[in-house]
């Protein structure tokens, strides 16, 4: 087999990989080395001189998992390279909408990311165009993940809609600490901060291009979150500069893409996949929601089928669930009681998503 034929299987793998120095995909920080197949046999050589033996560790069964993710079911060898020949790579040439590329700010400049302390995971929950569920998966996913003993925050990017204070029932203004961070509001045992909280009900919300940017990095290093193991952020639909300024603000472990079924949904959605890839975020999975009805023992596609499908396969990345339509999930969001608390079926999509991402995050 060529060469080429082993990097078409380690390129998905290894971009699915976080390098914990480097904050990119061990593909993009160039640890991949050499590689070759031999028969049923892959074997690759990361370049881990400055790692800590833990982090190399870490990366090498990450490496494994994400192998066997692929559909790789052969045998692999994997052999740590310890002298220190990493390149830095040089951002590259096509970037997103003409305006920036990893670690290049939005008008071109360098760009400094900055971790929050206290928080392990930053997860961002995206989709390409609004009302195909993006709010419902995300605040059912961080409710899932505190139930299965991960400390869980939760924050509302979506400043022209935003709908975490009616999903989670949760309202009224936050208040001030000494050290002058806001304090998020609590839920459910998931820390959440929303636009919502800071204006009235009903009242339009006309921000500026630079006025929703100062509002997200407000909430990443302006409130007082805590100690988190993960922060989902439910970012505003589409690839525009609210969700540039987040990519660019802060180190993301990873990105969740929400579509439905149907071409149209699924066109924008590949669009938020190709914005998270040229800014160098791995891609965690693809949720389709509302792919199917079940009605009287009979299941209906009102949406069409395979949108999700096919877009996971096209970039060798999990479909994560398939998330019926319910009517529950539905009343679920309105009355701020989201399904994932249900100790009935019906939280089971949500669980399953929330498993996932547990296991790709922290094994
Ligand atoms: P987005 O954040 O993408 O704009 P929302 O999460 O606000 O979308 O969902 C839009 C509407 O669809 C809400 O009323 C929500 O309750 C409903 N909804 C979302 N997913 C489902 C589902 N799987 N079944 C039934 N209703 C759903």
């Amino acid at each position: 087999m060529s060469k080429n034929e082993a990097m078409a299987i380690i390129e998905p793998a290894a971009s699915r990989v976080r390098d914990p120095k480097s904050g990119r995909s061990i593909w993009m920080a160039k640890i991949i080395q050499k590689s070759s197949i031999v028969e049923e046999q892959l074997s690759v050589t990361l370049a881990l001189a400055e790692h800590t033996e833990e982090e190399q560790q870490r990366i090498v069964e990450a490496f494994r998992m994400q192998l066997g993710n692929i559909g790789w079911t052969g045998s692999v060898d994997i052999s740590i390279e310890k002298s220190n020949n990493i390149k830095t790579p040089p951002p590259p040439k096509d970037p997103v909408r003409g305006m920036s590329g990893p670690g290049m700010g939005a008008h071109g400049g360098p760009i400094k990311k900055l971790p929050i302390p206290g928080i392990k995971h930053i997860v961002a929950v995206a989709s390409g165009k609004g009302g195909v569920g993006k709010s419902t998966i995300a605040t059912n996913l961080a409710i899932a993940l505190q139930r299965q003993g991960r400390t869980i925050g939760l924050m509302d990017a979506d400043v022209y809609g935003p709908s975490l204070p009616t999903m989670m029932r949760v309202t009224g203004k936050p208040i001030a600490n000494e050290q002058n961070q806001i304090i998020p509001k609590e839920a459910y045992n998931i820390k959440c901060m929303s636009m919502g909280f800071m204006v009235e009900d009903e009242e339009p919300i006309i921000w500026r291009g630079p006025m929703v940017m100062g509002v997200i990095k407000q909430f990443f290093q302006n409130v007082a979150w805590g100690e988190l193991d993960i922060l989902i952020v439910d970012l505003p639909p589409g690839t525009g500069d609210a969700q540039l300024t987040m990519i660019q603000a802060v180190p993301i472990s990873g990105a969740v893409i929400v579509t439905t079924p149907q071409k149209i949904a699924v066109i924008d959605a590949v669009r938020g996949v190709e914005m998270f890839r040229k800014l160098d975020v791995p891609l965690l999975g693809i949720v389709e929601n509302m792919s199917h009805i079940d009605v009287g023992g009979i299941r209906a596609y009102p949406f069409g089928k395979g949108g999700g499908e096919n877009t996971a396969a096209q970039y060798a990345t999990p479909l994560l669930a398939q998330v019926p339509i319910d009517e529950g999930i539905r009343l679920g969001g309105d009355m701020g009681l989201p399904s994932a608390l249900s100790s009935d079926p019906i939280a089971n999509p949500f669980l399953d998503i929330a498993r996932q991402i547990d296991e790709m995050l922290f094994s």
